[in-house]
């Protein structure tokens, strides 16, 4: 078989999936057969997902472009800011509608992501293949922290989240995404996903839901929000503004108003 040495680097927050002494450095990798860009960028243990600018000796490629010997790769991950007339985006952006499906180890940032209003899918029963075909189905971006996972074949959307605090773990997504002008906080269950409409006390149904709420609650709260999907009600109790205040945080933290 026909041997094969390329001069490849990665670039940003792709570094991050390799080794101390290949990381924002040119190197050489050699290998034997051909092969597919979208292969030896993965054989590298850097999952395509992560990849949305691969450019060889100048000019930009697609994932099946068969490597040459002698190519000078370069590799850009999804979301950077570059100037990108004129050369092959590997997947489209930005998002209009970010919908995103979490891995199961991700409980606490699905709360978080709900709790800004984005629309998230969780359920912890579901293993990697069940992640994989909705994220590829329904077009969501899955996040996870595990790389295996977003190098399968039919995931095309999906980011590592690198944080383990999920507080941190929301800024990293907002961040990365560029989502910050998209938050809409309390108007998504942050149980079911499904969105939340204020519910009028003097509404005929509002009987129906009095029994939901407590009945010290009921003596002074005017206010309350019903969840569309699973009926569940929310009033501006303490709970919410405890919530209002880690919003507030994670705002001013991060300079955003
Ligand atoms: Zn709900």
């Amino acid at each position: 078989m026909k041997e094969y040495s390329v001069t490849i680097r990665f670039y940003e927050e792709l570094n991050d999936f390799l080794p101390a002494n290949k990381r924002k450095v040119a190197f050489t990798v050699s290998w034997r057969g051909k092969r597919s860009v979208k292969d030896l960028v993965e054989s590298l243990g850097v999952p395509h997902v992560e990849v949305d600018l691969i450019i060889v000796n100048g000019v930009s490629v697609g994932f099946d472009y068969i490597v040459q010997n002698d190519d000078y790769i370069s590799v850009y991950p999804v979301f950077e800011q570059l100037n990108i007339n004129h050369i092959t985006q590997l997947r489209p952006r930005p998002l209009r509608h970010p919908a995103f499906v979490c891995d199961v180890h991700l409980r606490k940032l699905v709360k978080y992501l709900r709790l800004f209003g984005f629309d998230v899918l969780y359920n912890q029963q579901w293993d990697d293949t069940d992640l994989a075909q909705i994220a590829a189905e329904q077009k969501r971006i899955l996040l996870t922290r595990d790389r295996q996972l977003l190098m399968r074949k039919i995931v095309d959307r999906g980011l590592i989240v690198r944080n383990i605090l999920p507080q941190k773990q929301i800024v990293e997504i907002l961040n990365r995404l560029d989502l910050w002008d998209m938050v809409t906080p309390f108007s998504r269950c942050i149980m079911c996903n499904d969105h939340v409409r204020q519910l009028l006390i003097n509404d005929p149904s509002f009987d129906n839901e009095k029994k939901k709420i407590p009945a010290g609650v009921l003596q002074w709260c005017t206010v309350y929000y019903k969840c569309l999907g699973c009926g569940r009600i929310y009033w501006e109790g303490s709970h919410y503004e405890r919530l209002t205040k880690k919003i507030e945080t994670i705002f001013s933290e991060n300079n955003r108003s």
